[in-house]
């Protein structure tokens, strides 16, 4: 038994070992990615589910790597939080995603809302909100046609702090989303304290739309809570359309997926739009 201990504990450390390195190396890579222009950023489009009428686009970031190759934002997004790269490169994300839906009114005279996703690393900085300020005058871009995306995990302490900030932005104008809910901690009690405009109703449950015995009551119930609160309801990840005519039945407002586009460079996203 002390032995098998002991080698326990030697697959741990070597294990523990390979992820360190493997994280130096992405940092090393991360690094010099934007002056090599291997970062770039992919854009989704969400659909009003009753009308079809486009909503807007959430901004993606992605990083393809001359040494290691495609590295999914899972992998690659933990380190740029861990180093601190978050705040410029969070910063990059959020100019060119205003500049990018700026641009798209411009040439269509549609009112799309341009969705970013926010670290909580970046949401805690000082300068946040002074900085995405001079972004929106920068690029001209009224504060109502982008939407900041946080997380649950953004809660987990200082929840007050946090919530003054929020409050902060959308007197600002900015509207703000809650991603990924139901992965959390979720409780509605702290829901109903959150100044937020928008309910991400997370993948998992989108999915499960499509088992044959799936609870269906609840995604019919966060959706009358969530309606009730006067907040709009995104689904993200749909990719049926049996998803899709089961989430507009039971008045989801917002549908996003592979069902209607991956996300993609702009340009091949307006082409398919027909812009
Ligand atoms: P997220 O914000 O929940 O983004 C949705 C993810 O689902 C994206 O993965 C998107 O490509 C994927 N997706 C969309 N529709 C479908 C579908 O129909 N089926 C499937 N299977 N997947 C779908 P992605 O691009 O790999 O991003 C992963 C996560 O990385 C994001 O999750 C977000 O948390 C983070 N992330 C990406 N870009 C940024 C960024 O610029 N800043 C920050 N802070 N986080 C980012
Ligand atoms: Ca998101
Ligand atoms: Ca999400
Ligand atoms: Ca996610």
């Amino acid at each position: 038994a002390k032995n098998g201990g002991k080698n326990q504990y030697r697959f741990y450390s070597n294990h523990m070992k390979i992820e360190i390195n493997e994280s130096i190396l992405v940092e090393a890579e991360l690094r010099e990615a934007l002056n090599h222009q291997e970062l770039s950023i992919h854009y989704q489009p969400l659909y009003d589910a009753g009308t079809s009428t486009l909503r807007g686009f959430e901004a993606l970031m992605r990083w393809n790597s001359t040494k290691l190759g495609h590295v999914f934002p899972d992998k690659f997004i933990p380190v740029l939080e861990q180093t601190g790269l978050i705040i410029p490169y969070g910063e990059w994300v959020f100019r060119e995603a205003c500049l990018e839906n700026k641009r798209y009114q411009v040439k269509t005279g549609a009112r799309t809302i341009m969705s970013i996703n926010i670290s909580p690393i970046q949401f805690k900085d000082i300068h946040f909100i002074k900085n995405i300020t001079s972004i929106l005058q920068e690029v001209d871009l009224a504060p109502e046609f982008v939407e900041i995306e946080i997380t649950e995990s953004i809660l987990i302490d200082q929840f007050d702090s946090i919530v003054e900030k929020l409050k902060e932005l959308r007197a600002l104008g900015v509207r703000i989303a809650l991603d990924d809910f139901g992965t959390g901690f979720s409780s509605l009690s702290y829901l109903r304290k959150l100044p937020i405009d928008t309910l991400k109703i997370d993948k998992s449950f989108i999915d499960d739309i499509l088992i044959e015995h799936h609870p269906r009551m609840i995604i019919a119930s966060i959706v009358s809570m969530a309606h009730e609160m006067k907040l709009e309801v995104v689904a993200e990840g749909v990719e049926t359309k049996e998803q899709v005519q089961y989430l507009t039945k039971h008045n989801c407002d917002t549908l996003q997926g592979y069902y209607f586009a991956k996300p993609q460079l702009f340009e091949l996203l307006e082409e398919k739009l027909g812009v």
